[in-house]
């Protein structure tokens, strides 16, 4: 990388996050119990798609938080913290009172930077409706507004997946509306793309696809869950065979081998291959291991979407911070940054750590190694906790 080149991206950078993120990673989340700044608020379990690696749609119904019942719960202090805000679900536009509880939810958050929004783009018309009513709403706080559209294959590939026919048009018109909507308000939208052992072999299809609507891309691997999606029982059908294999380290080692100051994602990447490829256990930091939360539409608290339930605020009468700094919840997030977080594929928010790790990503991009391992290999801690992943082809 030419010298004008590092300079050109290092004037580009955030300091501040870095620095800040630095300060809390290295020295304040040792000396105790970060407090949460990201925040999943699963807004419903109803769902209008059904997807193969999902058990969401097949859930019974059951109650869900009204509107006033979420804002309670957010007069708790606790959220004063939260600078980053994702609403998912189910399918999220499903929710009659999304605008409004988005509203709430800016209101009640007075240091949110971010708010970002997961829908299968199902329903073009509702949810350009609703995303213009936030984007409005996130303009007058000066927040900054992304949304993923889930988006696992170019045309029928997507309507095999997602089980609706006629899925993929329909994501193409909400597409095409955000678009729209960009001329107007100024926010990032991209598509999300679930790896599995169905559309692995579709990726080249799919990026050439995006890249001809130049629409921004990203990938999750497949992974399985007791609680939320409930997939354990899906493992079969759309985990990765040993065949497979290649294909999907190949795809690994080339989302890692853009290696920048700004593509952080790199990292996160590298270090799957290895997982993947070696049984390596994961070096990626994630933001729900130190100071994420996850509120759902049923009043159930986690600390991530892989943990187990640490209480409920309606059932246990105790408040959001009550559960979040309860020590016997803190020994269990320690338990799971320690046996849980090795095997978890998870890319959640880990630009949002990687930026705060500086450390150990200045080392990544000086050196390629995103472990203590030379060339992959693993160090005597890892070989304690190596493990093979949530899902994987290592066999
Ligand atoms: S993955 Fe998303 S869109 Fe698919 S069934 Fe689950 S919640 Fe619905
Ligand atoms: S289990 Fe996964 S999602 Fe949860 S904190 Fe660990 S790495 Fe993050």
């Amino acid at each position: 990388m030419a010298l004008r080149d590092v300079a050109g991206q290092l004037t580009r950078i955030h300091w501040g996050t870095w620095i800040r993120g630095a300060y809390d990673y290295n020295i304040r989340a040792r000396r105790g119990t970060l407090p949460p700044k990201i925040l999943q608020v699963v807004v419903n379990y109803r769902c209008n798609a059904r997807c193969a690696m999902c058990n969401i749609w097949r859930m019974k119904p059951r109650r869900e938080l009204s509107l006033d019942e979420f804002a309670n719960i957010m007069e708790d202090d606790i959220f004063q913290n939260i600078e980053r805000l994702t609403l998912t679900g189910g399918e999220t536009s499903l929710r009659q009172d999304l605008g409004p509880l988005a509203d709430m939810f800016l209101a009640r958050m007075s240091n949110l930077k971010a708010l970002s929004l997961i829908t299968n783009g199902f329903l073009p018309e509702r949810i350009l409706a609703v995303v213009e009513h936030i984007l409005r709403s996130c303009q007058a706080r000066g927040v900054r507004f992304s949304i993923s559209v889930s988006l696992d294959g170019v045309g029928e590939m997507h309507d095999r997946i997602r089980g609706v026919p006629g899925a993929f048009d329909r994501v193409v018109k909400t597409l095409e509306g955000l678009k729209d909507l960009r001329r107007r308000y100024d926010f990032w939208m991209g598509v999300g793309y679930t790896v599995m052992h169905q559309n692995l072999h579709h990726v080249p299809e799919f990026r050439a696809w995006c890249e001809e609507q130049g629409i921004p891309y990203g990938f999750q691997v497949v992974g399985f869950h007791e609680a939320y999606v409930s997939n354990l029982d899906r493992q079969n059908e759309v985990d990765f065979r040993p065949e497979d294999r290649d294909a999907l380290i190949a795809l690994m080692e080339d989302l890692a081998s853009q290696r920048s100051w700004r593509n952080v994602l790199a990292f996160y990447w590298d270090d799957m291959m290895h997982m993947y490829r070696d049984g390596r256990s994961r070096q990626t930091p994630c933001p729900f291991a130190l100071e994420g939360l996850i509120l759902d539409s049923l009043g159930d608290v986690y600390y991530c979407l892989s943990s187990k339930k640490i209480g409920n605020v309606i059932d246990d009468g105790r408040s959001v911070s009550d559960l979040y700094y309860d020590p016997e919840n803190l020994a269990y997030r320690e338990y799971m940054r320690r046996h849980i977080c090795p095997r978890c594929n998870s890319a959640c928010a880990v630009g949002v750590a990687l930026k705060k790790d500086i450390k150990r990503y200045a080392r990544f991009l000086l050196t390629g190694r995103t472990g203590p391992g030379a060339g992959g290999e693993a160090g005597p801690d890892e070989a304690q906790n190596a493990a093979v992943p949530a899902s994987s082809p290592r066999q």
